[in-house]
């Protein structure tokens, strides 16, 4: 049971239900809103937005963005502006410090760190501590790392240690705070839409111990879009460190590692260690025999493998031949150009993820603190945002997955849940809808037929792939889900679904491939013959499932160990206290302080932000268990509250939640409630109790 105070006593239900009517006869209401446009920027919270549309939700942001105020509270969420221009003493420590030690930072301008601290301050809870999950979303390039490294600042700067153990905890913070540029080199690549797009997810916790300090972190992460090694769209670029070794490497550097300056990589687009063999395979180019390829360029051959420290001869004849079992015999099979192809980027891609993972865990090695040490956790989500491009294939799938995924984390923690606590108190309600994106999860991930089920059906049956049958039975076995849809005038093989924040094409050409995600055994085998004792390293255990052309290995699909991975990650966020920030992209150029409506308005859409401001605006937003009302307040009623659990004969201890009776403790709530009105009412005489 809770007790429920309103923040804005002004606001009633009835003004709610009116509100909505309102709402009805949009034109003159936002009329009357658009007098005040010259205030239009001071609203904080666009719960105070009356009405609350699509259009005044928007107007009123683009008054603060131009007065250039990139923070609003929007109820239970945050939504932040990008500026896409540095803005000078928005973050800075002396602004860190006076949100932390304000008694009331909620009081202060709306600003990410309103949200650290919340959560910072939540940790210890009232009545038991809590682990807390900040959640940051919004698409490509809307500023979701930026926040993320903002509130590592943050956190790295408020729960710094007290003097006698500087040293160590100042290394633990400057480690966690330099583990981004790391992970960043490694994950990240310009794209069409922004210059530092995280190609991966990753969601860390800050650790910290029974005096809220930062004694450690650990990161997590979600599917490296590792296909970008070997090929990168037209005008985007390879992840950057490449260039980075490129750019920075020494002229002795560049001799060993065969870094002609003036060459051109294939796999380096518009350029101005183990890696570096990855580079050399990149050049290296098959001819097409009269049977099968050969290596056209034994320069690049070569280099790969002096690089990679393999043998020259089986690096080629890993990339050239492939053997398949014929009972007890093996055969070999040459293969063809296309195949050698596939075969060397394959190389490359297992070796740049394999080398990823070991980063992560070579990081988290570092930073990570004993379980003894830390009793609580922050955790940063940041996550890939939704995509949708003229050509959509598995990784675009996943990645619109998990923002499904996440958009179904908060309607159920807040627009659902909140309005189904209201019912269940018996409180006057007039239902909000929302969208809820349950039909559209069940399309992708549901069983007993699914998308993925039915792909990684057809990963089992190991049988040749082919796009058109698979087309026609998703037509077959989906086509009840109002979720999924066919373009009858396409002629590739496709699908679209209609997701939370869009409809999007996906081509199914290519996509039961990339969910296999075969690695030939003879390339795992070459590369566990590395005389390079990291790349040795990385492959020796040979616990990589490697691909079923032996028949009988077992394939885990790309679409499972990633379903796999994000359920372990809703449990832990379902385990925490959310709070949620969605960043907003103003413009698709990201071209400093340009807020373009349509762009914006898509957004807020996408994210249900209006259904979010209208429930956070007509329901209660302080809310607190009764046992902790009392704890704090009970004093103001004290005489009066101890006769009447003498009445009750409870035995109530204020102490801690365990209450026994909750009707005495409600009344007793009520109480203490009557007593504090009456204490405001203008000439009330004060009750000697
Ligand atoms: P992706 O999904 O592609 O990884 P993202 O949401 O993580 O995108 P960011 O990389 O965080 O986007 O932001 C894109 C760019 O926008 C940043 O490189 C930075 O230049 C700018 N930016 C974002 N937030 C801010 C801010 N608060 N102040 C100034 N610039 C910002
Ligand atoms: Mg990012």
């Amino acid at each position: 049971m809770l007790i429920k105070t309103r923040k804005d006593e002004t606001k009633t239900h009835d003004s709610m239900i009116e509100m909505k009517s309102l709402n009805d006869s949009l034109e003159g209401d936002i009329r009357d809103f658009l007098i005040n446009e010259a205030e239009l920027h001071t609203y904080d919270d666009l719960t105070k937005v009356n009405p609350v549309t699509p259009s005044t939700v928007l107007k009123c942001l683009q008054a603060r963005y131009s007065a250039k105020v990139f923070y609003t509270h929007a109820g239970c969420t945050l939504v932040a502006l990008n500026p896409f221009q540095p803005i000078p003493h928005l973050y800075s420590l002396d602004v860190m410090r006076e949100y932390h030690t304000a008694p009331q930072p909620q009081e202060f301008k709306p600003h990410i760190f309103i949200v650290a601290e919340e959560a910072y301050r939540n940790v210890q809870g009232q009545v038991e501590p809590m682990n807390q999950s900040l959640v940051v979303s919004g698409e490509s390039g809307a500023g979701k790392t930026w926040t993320s490294r903002c509130l590592m600042k943050y956190y790295a700067t408020v729960a710094a240690s007290s003097q006698k153990c500087q040293d160590t905890v100042e290394k633990i913070e400057r480690r966690v705070l330099d583990s981004n540029p790391v992970m960043e080199a490694f994950g990240n690549a310009c794209t069409l839409r922004n210059s530092n797009s995280s190609r991966f997810g990753k969601y860390i916790q800050l650790q910290l111990n029974g005096s809220q300090l930062l004694v450690g972190a650990s990161v997590q992460t979600y599917l490296l879009e590792k296909t970008r090694v070997a090929f990168q769209a037209p005008t985007e670029r390879n992840f950057h460190i490449f260039y980075q070794m490129m750019k920075g490497a020494t002229e002795k550097q560049r001799l060993e590692w065969m870094l002609p300056s003036e060459q051109d990589f294939a796999w380096l687009p518009h350029a101005e260690k183990t890696l570096e063999g990855l580079l050399q395979l990149g050049n290296v180019y098959f001819s097409p025999a009269s049977e099968e390829a050969q290596p056209c360029d034994l320069d690049g051959h070569s280099k790969a493998a002096d690089l990679l420290q393999v043998p020259l001869d089986e690096l080629q004849s890993c990339l050239t031949v492939r053997t398949l079992l014929a009972g007890k015999q093996s055969v070999l099979k040459p293969c063809s150009q296309s195949e050698c192809g596939v075969r060397r980027d394959c190389l490359a891609k297992v070796i740049y993820a394999q080398l990823f993972d070991w980063l992560v865990t070579f990081i988290n090695n570092s930073m990570c603190a004993d379980s003894s040490m830390w009793c609580n956790f922050i955790g940063l989500l940041d996550v890939y945002g939704f995509e949708c491009f003229l050509l959509n294939n598995l990784e675009q799938l996943c990645i619109n997955y998990a923002n499904e995924k996440l958009q179904q984390h908060f309607v159920a923690h807040y627009l659902k849940a909140q309005q189904e606590e209201y019912v269940t108190e018996g409180l006057q309600w007039s239902f909000i809808r929302y969208q809820d994106n349950q039909g559209c999860l069940d399309l992708i991930e549901g069983s007993p037929s699914s998308i993925f089920s039915l792909l990684n059906e057809e990963c089992r049956l190991n049988r040749a792939s082919d796009a058109k049958q698979f087309r026609v039975r998703l037509q077959k076995e989906l086509s009840d889900n109002a979720s999924i849809s066919w373009d009858k005038l396409s002629k590739e093989p496709h699908f679209t679904v209609a997701h939370y924040a869009g409809n999007v094409s996906y081509q199914v050409e290519g996509m039961m491939e990339k969910n296999k995600d075969p690695v030939p055994p003879e390339i795992i085998s070459v590369l566990q013959k590395s005389q390079d004792s990291l790349l040795h390293s990385l492959f020796a255990d040979g616990d990589r499932e490697s691909e079923g052309s032996r028949g009988h290995s077992k394939v885990v699909t790309v679409v499972s160990k990633f379903k796999n991975s994000l359920e372990s990650l809703m449990k832990i966020l379902h385990s925490t206290t959310p709070h949620y920030t969605r960043c907003i992209k103003p413009n698709p150029d990201c071209r400093p302080l340009t807020f373009k409506k349509e762009e914006v308005i898509a957004q807020l859409e996408a994210c249900g932000i209006v259904e979010t401001i209208n429930i956070s605006a007509a329901g209660f937003p302080i809310r607190i268990p009764y046992g902790s009302f009392l704890q704090r307040y009970g004093l103001i009623a004290n005489t009066r509250l101890t006769a009447r659990m003498n009445r009750a004969n409870t035995h109530v201890s204020l102490t801690g939640p365990e209450m026994s009776d909750q009707a005495v403790l409600g009344s007793a709530v009520e109480d203490v409630l009557n007593l504090v009105l009456k204490r405001r009412a203008p000439n009330s005489t004060l009750s000697p109790d």
